[in-house]
């Protein structure tokens, strides 16, 4: 029987990927999804390069499996964290926020497998010519920055999947078992959860963040800042006052001042949840608990194959 494509590419135990998060994904939250099967990813947005090369030393320091590092291409040091990339062999690299023709080629020729994040057929397309390994598709239900076409998890994967050649991952909405088998059916060849992984132990957020999002309920997040960069975030009071500065018809500048700088950090990393900026996606609204990245793959997984051995026998499914 042939192995699944994700499983095989990454040499990884389960197509489970935690995704690269500013200010949640460190070393601790990767190297603990990679221990326990899935690929763990460090998220380098938010770091300084010494701070990435730090974790990056850590991480391989906490576990001999492979792991990953996202890079938003739009990263103001890109060219400092592709070198310490390169410099110490991290084995898989997700690119998003950008052009994949502008470092695919420098990465894998390192020996790197590069997997590019999309929110379009068109992106797709443009990542699979440029010599990518894999696809991330993200839907419009995922958190943080977003695609400007609001296309969803259940309408993306499939056109992507009819377009490309290369193995896909879905992400957008994907929390449990039940989404993960969902996604699957689609056409994934595995999937990309962020929302379940920055309510995990080890995830980097601070507390106050993870306890918000443990009583987020459906419709209580929000995409916004289109005209910026369209990101999902929780709807608090920094989130009204974007609001109000809409109905005001506010200027494009008179918005990016009221972002400022490191309003992301205030938010996830220091649990500022008023003036923060919270970036979660719309599947928040199912997760009720914090447990460790191993319970949460364990629990995944249990859930996954109890399904898919179910769905013959369930009755609604009888007709
Ligand atoms: P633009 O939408 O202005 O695009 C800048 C250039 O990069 C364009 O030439 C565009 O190509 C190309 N490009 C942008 N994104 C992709 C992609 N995913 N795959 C292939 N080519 C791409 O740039 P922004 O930087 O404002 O936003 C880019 C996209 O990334 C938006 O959809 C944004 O919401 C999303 N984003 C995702 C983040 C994440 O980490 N997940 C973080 C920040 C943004 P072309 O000329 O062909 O359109
Ligand atoms: P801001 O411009 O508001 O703030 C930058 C933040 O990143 C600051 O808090 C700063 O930390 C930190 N930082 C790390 N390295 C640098 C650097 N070289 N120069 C400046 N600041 C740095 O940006 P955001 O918080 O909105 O986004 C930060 C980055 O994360 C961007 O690269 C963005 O594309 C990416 N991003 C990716 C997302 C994803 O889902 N993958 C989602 C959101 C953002 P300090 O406060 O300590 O100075």
């Amino acid at each position: 029987m042939k192995e699944n494509r994700i499983v095989k590419l990454f040499g990884i135990k389960y197509p489970i990927i935690q995704a690269g998060m500013v200010w949640c994904s460190g070393w601790k939250l990767a190297s603990a999804v990679s221990s326990s099967g899935g690929l763990g990813i460090i998220g380098s947005g938010s770091m300084y390069p010494d701070v990435l090369k730090k974790h990056i030393l850590k991480c391989k320091k906490a576990t001999n499996l492979p792991f990953a590092v996202n890079l938003p291409l739009l990263y103001p040091n890109i060219e400092e964290h592709v070198s310490t990339i390169i410099e110490h062999k991290v084995p898989i690299v997700f690119t998003s926020a950008g052009n994949p023709n502008t470092w695919t080629k420098e990465l894998k020729s390192n020996n790197i497998k590069v997997v590019h994040v999309v929110s379009s057929v068109k992106f797709a397309l443009k990542a699979e010519l440029s010599g990518v390994d894999a696809v991330v598709a993200e839907g419009f239900e995922a958190g943080g920055h977003n695609g400007r076409e609001e296309t969803t998890t259940l309408c993306l994967v499939p056109d992507v999947v009819n377009a490309i050649n290369i193995p896909l991952i879905a992400a957008g909405g994907i929390v449990d078992g039940k989404s993960m088998l969902s996604a699957m059916i689609l056409g994934a060849d595995g999937v990309q959860m962020g929302t379940r992984f920055v309510a995990c132990k080890e995830s980097s957020a601070h507390d106050s963040f993870k306890n918000m999002v443990l009583k987020a309920k459906e419709g209580d997040t929000k995409l916004t800042l289109k005209e910026l960069t369209p990101v999902r975030m929780l709807n608090n009071n920094f989130y009204r006052e974007i609001v109000q500065l809409y109905q005001e018809n506010a200027s494009k500048e008179k918005l990016l001042k009221k972002l400022g700088k490191g309003r992301a950090k205030k938010g996830m990393y220091e649990g500022d949840l008023i003036n923060g900026e919270l970036e979660i996606g719309q599947a928040s609204s199912q997760i009720r608990e914090v447990y460790s990245a191993a319970q949460i793959i364990k629990d995944i997984m249990n859930e996954f194959k109890k399904l898919k051995q179910q769905i013959n026998i369930e009755s609604k499914f009888n007709f």
